[in-house]
């Protein structure tokens, strides 16, 4: 299978240091598909340095022309692998090859095109006019440059997406990068680095990929002080010691996080159909690991039975599968670990008292491979644990509501905001209730709020930040103001 399992530091494809490797194991099948170079301190050190140089000693930061042009070989390079990456990330991922035509890998290059159009575009020098303040008259005018040295560290559930939205606005704001992609998909990550080697210009060390078996090895890129921002992707717990580790030297710190996003179901609904759809296909698309997924359905207690058994109808017709075959539309979960986790939070819901109605088990007739069933568990109270804390698996819950009132009330009786959802029959009622949710995101009736250009990110524990769109953008630049006498 096309892949690289080298190291990327300071433009060359290298072994680790010491020459370790860690294997690469496909979730559907158990079996190792290869290894990928597994870093040492010393290859961390040797990465931070290479963008430490190539930030403050070559073009990049300041040629805007220059950074257009490798994002754009970068974009062709990637269309020409759009097959080889979509196979890869089948295998690496357990993504379906529907995933892959979407989400998985064809929707996340239209980040590249966009930002490429964001830095031709953008305003990086502000005329402020002349003032006259404390008895001088002057002018002034601020201007925008890149951050510095960016450390992205990135989690395994849509590599090829938050490797791409992590990266390429950075990249082209003029910032240098030491991308750190998770210990399970390491080839996704690693695949940027052989196509930036082989197909463009860019100048060593602006782009530097490290991979490594160890789910920490990448605290260095917190605590270093030639790292001027980090970047970081994964679960709320990790991101508090990102920040933490961050604090140290008041390092600029950028957190997506988790997220226990809810569907609320208003009572004028008329028919269940879409509203099955959005939550069985939300449970499958990813099996259930998409932070931003609605996992709390919240119901009201006159539809609730009607709202139930859509859903289970719909989840029974999304069963999981190979997903190398074409027709699949759930695939495995990502480890063992991961299965393990999903299985204690449903047992969890048991104890406490609630109903599991669809799923809640393996599937049969799979001897290998880390799959498990769509779920829906009813009888929750938002007090439970499967109601607070975040599964990353197929697992939906369903709460009950009494009036809108009550509804928007336990959509944020939630240490996270990230996303969410609302379906009425009104979308002015829909959209009014969506407003008082706390949450960075918002879909009305099916609306998709994905895309390059929309800010994405997360209120409370969710995170700090915004990714794509021009805020995604913005978030690597500072302001410098600038005056002089006229
Ligand atoms: P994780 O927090 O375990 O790991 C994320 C990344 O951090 C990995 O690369 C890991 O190797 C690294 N890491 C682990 N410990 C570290 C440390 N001490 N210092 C520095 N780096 C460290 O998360 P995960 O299991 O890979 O991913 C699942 C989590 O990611 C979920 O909580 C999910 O909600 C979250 N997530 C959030 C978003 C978002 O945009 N908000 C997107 C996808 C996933």
């Amino acid at each position: 299978m096309w892949h690289e399992e080298r190291l990327f530091i300071n433009g060359e494809l290298r072994d680790a240091d010491g020459g370790a490797t860690f294997d690469n194991i496909n979730p559907a099948t158990e079996e190792v598909i290869g290894v990928s170079a597994d870093a040492s301190q010393q290859d961390f050190d040797d990465a931070i340095a290479a963008a430490r140089s190539a930030f403050d000693l070559g073009d990049w930061s300041t040629d805007v022309s220059l950074r257009v042009r490798c994002l754009e070989q970068l974009h062709d390079a990637l269309q020409n692998h759009v097959e080889e990456l979509s196979a890869l990330t089948v295998a690496e991922v357990g993504a379906t090859q529907m995933a892959c035509s979407s989400i998985q890998v064809v929707e996340p290059l239209k980040i590249i095109p966009f930002y490429i159009d964001v830095a031709q575009n953008y305003e990086w020098h502000a005329d402020l006019g002349i003032s006259e303040t404390l008895g001088g008259e002057c002018q002034r005018w601020v201007e925008k440059e890149p951050v510095g040295v960016l450390a992205a560290i990135t989690p395994w559930n849509v590599p090829n997406q938050i490797n791409l939205a992590k990266i390429i606005p950075a990249l082209a704001a003029g910032c240098s990068v030491v991308l750190k992609p998770a210990p399970d998909t390491p080839w996704t990550g690693l695949a940027l680095g052989k196509l930036i080697a082989e197909h463009t210009d860019f100048p060593p060390g602006v782009i530097n990929i490290v991979t490594a078996s160890d789910p920490a090895a990448g605290s260095i890129l917190t605590t270093d002080d030639r790292v001027d921002m980090i970047s970081f992707t994964g679960s709320t717990e990790t991101g508090k010691k990102v920040m933490e580790a961050a604090s140290g030297n008041i390092t600029k710190v950028f957190l997506e996080l988790g997220g226990k996003s809810a569907l609320i179901v208003l009572d004028d609904v008329e028919d269940f159909s879409m509203v099955a759809a959005t939550a069985a296909f939300g449970m499958a698309t990813v099996c259930g690991q998409g932070c931003a997924l609605s996992t709390r359905l919240l119901l009201p207690h006159s539809r609730y039975e009607e709202a139930v058994e859509a859903i289970v109808n719909m989840m029974g017709a999304v069963p999981p599968g190979d997903p190398s075959d074409a027709g699949t539309m759930m695939g495995p979960l990502i480890s063992a670990r991961q299965r393990d986790r999903v299985e204690r939070y449903v047992q969890s819901a048991i104890d406490e008292g609630a109903k599991v109605v669809c799923g809640g088990k393996r599937p049969k007739g799979f001897d290998r491979g880390f799959f498990y069933e769509p779920t829906l568990i009813t009888d929750v109270d938002n007090s439970m644990t499967v109601a607070q804390e975040e599964i990353f698996g197929p697992v939906l819950v369903a709460i009950p509501f009494d009036d809108d009132d009550d509804a928007i009330r336990i959509a944020n009786d939630s240490i996270y905001g990230l996303s969410g959802a609302v379906f009425s029959g009104d979308d002015q009622r829909a959209i009014s209730v969506a407003k008082r949710v706390r949450t960075g995101t918002m879909s009305i009736n099916g609306g998709v709020w994905y895309g390059a250009d929309v800010p994405f990110g997360g209120y409370k524990q969710s995170g700090i930040g915004r990714e794509m769109g021009v805020a995604g953008f913005e978030e690597h630049l500072e302001t410098k103001a600038f005056s002089k006498p006229t």
